[in-house]
């Protein structure tokens, strides 16, 4: 049984032309990655960084929009909705946290290394090689992969295994497939690879994980 059967609307991808690392003049990516509500809740209260410029954290009382990493207090769930376009976001009249500065970016190749990182979030089931992802951004592998590890510090390769461990770690805590159909739906090629990666993420095995993860559900209920 999965547990969670809402997946966002993927809008049909808007191709944004690159030549050479040259882009059309827009300010961010606009496409929708495929997250669901849950998992991009995950992502904010773990202030995770790997999603920055993905989406953004719009809280309904206070008007004011955040990256994923924010450190701010955290508001409450009920209050908050998620955006995928910076435009909209702003267009509803929200305003730009003052703290992490959502609508500050700091290099001009940071919006390319985006539109790759989105299209490995919506392709983690598949298996792609580097070529693929240069291929899907119009770059070079070699430039591809050289800025993508300035902006990042990470190649592709192991920013797409950080990804598919995170949803594999969500799927762990929230459906009740096997270990062994998780590895396979997040993109990870055999068991023994998958254990291996996810152990090197986190530090322990996924069936510890899932059974950590149960108790602490467990333990806030009592
Ligand atoms: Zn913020």
């Amino acid at each position: 049984m999965k547990l969670e059967k809402e997946i966002p609307k993927v809008l049909p991808v808007k191709q944004i032309k690159i030549n050479n690392g040259r882009m059309r003049n827009r300010r961010y990516a606009m496409t929708e990655v495929n997250l669901t509500f849950e998992e991009m809740w995950e992502k904010i209260m773990a202030c995770d960084q790997k999603y920055d410029g993905l989406f953004f954290t719009a809280v309904k009382t206070t008007k004011i929009y955040c990256r994923p990493s924010c450190r701010s207090r955290k508001p409450k769930k009920v209050n908050v909705e998620f955006y995928f376009d910076i435009n909209e976001v702003e267009a509803a009249g929200y305003r730009a946290c003052k703290r992490c500065q959502p609508e500050v970016e700091y290099s001009p190749t940071i919006e390319l290394v985006r539109n790759v990182i989105s299209y490995l979030v919506n392709h983690t089931a598949k298996p792609l090689v580097l070529r693929d992802i240069a291929d899907s951004a119009g770059l070079s592998p070699f430039y591809l992969e050289r800025i993508f590890k300035q902006e990042t510090g990470d190649t592709p390769r192991t920013y797409l295994e950080k990804i598919r461990v995170d949803k594999a770690a969500h799927l762990l805590r929230t459906t009740d497939q096997t270990n062994l159909e998780i590895g396979y739906e997040v993109g990870f090629q055999s068991p023994s690879n998958f254990y291996r990666v996810f152990r090197l993420l986190k530090d322990c095995s996924p069936r510890e994980y899932r059974k950590r993860m149960m108790e602490a559900v467990r333990n806030e209920l009592d």
